[in-house]
C-alpha cells in the first residue's frame, strides 16, 4: 500500500499560498515607474528587510525560496547541492551552481502611483536598488524620502531583460504626501522571510531540475556525478552585507558526521551539522574521498 507523498503535498500546498501572496507583490514594469518608498513599518525605524535567497526552483523552475544556511537558521538541502555542482567536471554543473548560488534579496513596502488603488505593495529587489535608495536618504539634499508628508516619489526607469535588466533611480523634486489609509496597510517586511524546511527544499530543488530549471535540457545536470572533496573550503558571505566576516562550509556538511571521525572532530560547525545530519539520517549516504560509500543507519 502506498500512501500519499506528503513532502510534494506540503510543498504544493506552499507554491500555492506563494501564488496567493503573490498579487501583493510590485515588479516594475520595463521604461519608467513612479513609487513611493513607505516609511518603517514599526518602531525599530527599518524600511526594507534582506535576506538571502535561491533561484531556479520549483515546478516552473523559476521559483524563488529563502536560503536557511545564509540566513543562518538551518541546513539547507539547495547549498549542500550546489556545493557537490561545483565539484563536479561538467560545464553545465558549474553553471548550474552558478544560477543557484545564493542571492541577497531586498523588500521594501511601496506604493505604485500609476495603481494606487493597489494599496501597499511589496518590492522585491537586488542590493543594487538599496544602496541607491539609502545613498539618496544619507543625501542631506534629499533626506527621508519616505516621510508620509515631505517625503518624494522615485522614478525608476527599468530596461533590459533577465539577467540584463538594469534600473535606474531619481526621486521627484515635489513631496509627495501618503494618503493615511496606506500607513495602517504597511507589511511586516520581516515577517515575510519565511524558511522552508530541509526536506521541502529538497522537493522544490527535484522539482526544477525535472523542469529543466533552465538548463539545456541534460537530464543529468543537477545530478552530481561526483564525490565531494572533503573539506574543500566554500567561501560563504555573511548573512548581512555590511559585513565581509565569512565561514567554511565543507562540502560534507550534513552529508556525512561522526564524532569519532578526526576530521568530524576538528570542525567548527561539528554539532550544526550533526543536527542537519540527524534530520535526514535515512538517506544519508557520503562517499569519502576513498571511494568509500558511508551509509547512516538510524
Ligand atoms: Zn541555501
Amino acid at each position: 500500500m502506498s500512501g500519499i507523498n506528503m513532502d510534494a503535498l506540503r510543498a504544493r500546498l506552499s507554491e500555492l499560498k506563494e501564488a496567493t501572496e503573490q498579487r501583493a507583490f510590485w515588479t516594475p514594469a520595463q521604461g519608467s515607474n513612479r513609487v513611493r518608498i513607505m516609511p518603517p513599518w514599526n518602531e525599530l525605524g527599518k524600511i526594507h528587510t534582506e535576506a538571502w535567497v535561491h533561484w531556479g526552483l520549483g515546478e516552473t523552475g523559476r521559483q524563488m525560496t529563502f536560503c536557511p544556511l545564509k540566513n543562518k537558521v538551518g541546513p539547507c538541502y539547495v547549498c549542500e547541492q550546489v556545493a557537490l555542482l561545483k565539484a563536479s567536471t561538467k560545464q553545465v554543473d558549474l553553471e548550474l551552481a552558478q544560477r543557484l548560488t545564493p542571492n541577497l534579496r531586498v523588500m521594501f513596502n511601496v506604493v505604485d502611483r500609476a495603481a494606487p488603488e493597489k494599496g501597499v505593495q511589496i518590492w522585491g529587489t537586488g542590493i543594487a536598488n538599496l544602496r541607491e535608495i539609502m545613498s539618496l536618504i544619507a543625501d542631506p539634499q534629499w533626506g527621508d524620502i519616505t516621510d508620509s508628508e515631505a517625503g518624494v516619489n522615485l522614478v525608476i526607469e527599468r530596461t533590459g531583460t533577465n539577467l540584463g535588466t538594469r534600473y535606474t533611480i531619481r526621486p521627484e523634486r515635489q513631496p509627495s504626501p501618503l494618503d493615511k489609509s496606506w500607513l495602517s496597510q504597511l507589511h511586516d517586511l520581516d515577517a515575510m522571510v519565511v524558511h522552508k524546511t530541509y526536506d521541502e527544499l529538497k522537493v522544490m530543488y527535484d522539482a526544477g531540475r525535472r523542469s529543466g530549471g533552465g538548463d539545456e535540457g541534460d537530464p543529468t545536470v543537477g545530478v552530481p556525478t561526483i564525490a565531494p572533496t572533503r573539506h574543500t573550503p566554500v567561501q560563504v558571505p555573511a548573512a548581512s552585507a555590511s559585513t565581509s566576516a565569512t565561514v567554511d562550509v565543507p562540502d560534507c556538511y550534513s552529508l556525512w558526521n561522526d564524532a569519532n571521525d578526526p576530521i568530524c572532530k576538528g570542525c567548527a560547525l561539528f554539532q550544526p551539522c550533526a543536527n542537519a545530519t540527524t534530520a535526514r539520517q535515512a538517506k544519508a549516504a557520503y562517499v569519502a574521498p576513498d571511494g568509500v560509500v558511508r551509509k547512516a543507519v538510524g
